[in-house]
């Protein structure tokens, strides 16, 4: 139970409302918390939290103090106190667990796990032990190195991740942190090569050429203007911060990778500035010197690197092996694989540098007890675009499952906490999109089976033929459709597009590119991870099948309160239909259909326990079960409750205003 801030705030739990209506609970979200400096509010143990855009008082050492190792319902709905409830889930019941941040694009998420990683890290080691001390510090750093590597500024989100980040951290029988290891998915590293208008590259390329000092520019051969570079010429008049240098040193990387690192960077650059001319038959290189900075800054003769953007090597039919010529299209496709391909691995090899200083070392389980893990999942959330490709379809699918799992587990959990307490409990109907994820995922007839199985057909397999082969397979299915089930829609093309009707809006995907994507071995590591039967590592993804036997998992929802990244403006349509498509009134439903309160046999008593003449001040009863009974019947409540082996189950939420209104009227 969430303690009851007083009625300005409205209802710091969503399962008080008076009624279940979009209408009440928006008013509540709004009116009664959002407008009043409320961001955050409890469904349950779900948090739900809107995007203040505007520094909050809410996350200094008082805030940490006043939450560390108190219940959920002592204090105001916050996000430490959903972390605290996992830190001690972890702590005392030696469980996994993890807290699952999710919300679309500028709602917060990555915000809120930066707040969820310092809470953890304030409040463990308070004897400032230096080995714990230090993997804190990598751990808490590296979340900037991250950010810089991965992400940028979109039209949605000045800081917008584009990648998908699982942050575990290792405690040891003490709780406190000793290791962790970062799990990221499906950069999108088509951004270093273009970007929408108003967009911009990956951070890193901006605090390069801004921050680097004018020697190392110097030696990378570059000018400290982004205009100049093709890759970065959008905006060119970024603001950056130069923190990412310090962060990279204080984690731990050595002088020379950090040179390394920024010679990468530069010669993404330099290809990016590399044209080609056409005389008609052959083509030439121009921005010769482009290519001379980037074989000294990779090590490589400037010949081969010529060659390799001007030519291909192909085996003809007499096993004969030829060199032949790019035409300007395929030189410049070329180029812009190759830096994109150089991106992608140096931020893999950034993370996995990471990985490796932090992983838990000499870590033995006889002797150190069990090694617990938090793990904390901040994934790129929902995308409509006007236009919508492989990245978006993989995104999605991605949210889709996610969402999925939020509906089992949240029904689950309720069920296993009945059970648990001996308590009998009807099932109820909800909402489930597991037909969604079927259409996408289901083996032989789901779009990644056909995907899957044109990538490995021989012979001229389109784009195009492969969405034929989807409209066939998928003629029938209730939340697909294409041009060729509607004719007369004329945003659709009939050979490129096909649409999902998502759990959280309908989108309409473009098939160019998917085939060719698909095959991508990102792609195929993404998909593997999604919807294998088995993962190992401690991705969350695993606990898709096998999940929820392991990690006990925690809610983040996040909502974005408006476009324009006002603090003042609350967007009513926009902020009800992420409110719809989070299927957070059927959350307030499922946990209402139940029991609205669960609280533990002595702290009810302790609260309660001035309301009744048996039990104040003290009860002579035999167990705290009894006492909290004879509260109970004394209010006539009997019929709204239940027993369980350690709870007392409360029904209606009127039974504990009328408690509480006559605790406050003592
Ligand atoms: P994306 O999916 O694009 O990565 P996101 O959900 O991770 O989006 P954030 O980057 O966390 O979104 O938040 C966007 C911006 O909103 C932040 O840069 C910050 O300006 C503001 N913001 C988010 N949460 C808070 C908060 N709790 N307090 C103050 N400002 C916030
Ligand atoms: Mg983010």
């Amino acid at each position: 139970m969430a303690e009851l801030e007083g009625l300005e705030f409205g209802k710091s739990d969503f399962v008080l409302l008076d009624e279940v209506t979009m209408e009440q609970f928006m008013d509540n979200l709004k009116l009664s918390r959002f407008e009043k400096g409320r961001i955050y509010t409890y469904i349950g143990e779900v948090v739900v939290s809107v995007n203040p855009y505007r520094e909050m008082d809410i996350y200094g050492k008082d805030t940490i103090d006043a939450y560390r190792g108190r219940e959920l319902y002592e204090n105001p709905p916050h996000l430490y106190a959903v972390s605290d409830a996992a830190y001690k889930a972890m702590k005392r019941r030696a469980k996994d667990t993890c807290i699952v941040i999710s919300g679309e694009s500028g709602a917060g998420k990555t915000e809120a796990s930066k707040h969820i990683m310092q809470y953890i890290a304030a409040i463990t080691n308070p004897s400032q032990k230096a080995e714990v001390e230090s993997v804190k510090n990598v751990l808490l750093k590296s979340n900037c190195v991250l950010e810089a590597f991965g992400n940028a500024k979109t039209n949605r989100n000045d800081n917008s991740s584009r990648f998908g980040k699982y942050m575990d951290i290792n405690f040891n029988f003490n709780g406190d942190p000793t290791g962790g290891h970062i799990n990221n998915y499906l950069l999108e590293k088509s951004r270093v090569v273009q970007q929408h208008e108003g967009e911009r590259n990956f951070h890193s390329f901006y605090q390069l050429l801004r921050g680097g000092s004018e020697e190392m520019l110097k030696s990378c051969h570059l000018h400290n203007d982004p205009a100049l570079y093709l890759y970065t010429r959008e905006g060119s008049a970024a603001t950056v911060s130069s923190a990412v240098m310090s962060a990279l040193d204080a984690i731990g990387f050595l002088p020379e990778e950090i040179r390394s690192i920024n010679q990468i960077l530069a010669s993404i650059l330099h290809l990016g500035n590399v044209s080609f001319a056409s005389d008609g038959e052959n083509i030439k290189i121009l921005g010769l010197d482009s290519v001379k900075h980037i074989s000294e800054l990779t090590a490589t003769d400037p010949d081969s690197v010529s060659k390799s953007l001007l030519f291909r090597t192909v085996a003809t039919g007499g096993g004969e092996v030829i060199e032949k010529g790019h035409t300007e299209q395929d030189a410049c496709f070329g180029r812009n694989a190759f830096a994109k391909a150089l991106y992608e691995r140096l931020f893999g090899w950034i993370v996995s540098r990471i990985n490796g200083i932090i992983e838990v070392k000499d870590y033995n389980p006889v002797l150190h007890g069990k090694n617990t893990v938090i793990g904390v999942l901040d994934i790129y959330g929902f995308e409509i675009f006007d236009s919508n490709s492989f990245e978006q379809f993989c995104i999605n699918y991605c949210n889709e499952k996610l969402q999925q799992l939020f509906i089992e587990l949240i029904l689950q959990q309720e069920q296993d906490e009945y059970q648990r307490e001996g308590i009998t409990w009807q099932h109820i109907d909800y909402f489930n999109n597991q037909i969604i994820v079927g259409l996408v995922e289901q083996q032989h007839k789901g779009i990644i089976s056909i995907l899957d199985e044109a990538c490995l057909t021989v012979g001229n397999v389109t784009d195009t033929v492969c969405l034929e082969s989807m409209n066939t397979k998928l003629a029938q299915h209730p939340h697909y459709t294409s041009r060729k089930f509607n004719p007369s829609d004329k945003s659709m093309d009939f050979q490129k597009h096909f649409r999902i009707r998502h759990y959280a809006g309908d989108v309409t995907y473009s098939v160019d590119g998917f085939l060719e994507k698909n095959k991508d071995l990102l792609f195929q590591d993404f998909k593997r991870l999604m919807y294998n039967r088995y993962h190992a590592g401690h991705s969350p993804l695993r606990l898709s099948n096998s999940f929820f036997l392991f990690q006990e998992p925690y809610y983040v929802r996040c909502i974005k309160p408006n476009e324009m990244k006002s603090p003042v403006l609350f967007d009513d349509a926009r902020c009800e239909h992420q409110v719809a498509y989070l299927g957070l009134l059927e959350n307030v439903m499922v946990r209402r259909a139940g029991f609205a309160y669960r609280q533990l046999y002595a702290r009810f008593l302790q609260r309660y326990k001035m309301t009744c003449e048996y039990t104040w001040p003290n009860h002579l009863m035999s167990s705290d079960r009894e006492a909290v009974e004879a509260i109970i019947t004394q209010h006539g409540f009997h019929d709204d409750v239940a027993y369980g082996h350690t709870k007392l189950f409360v029904r209606t939420p009127r039974s504990l205003f009328t408690l509480e209104q006559e605790r406050a009227a003592l």
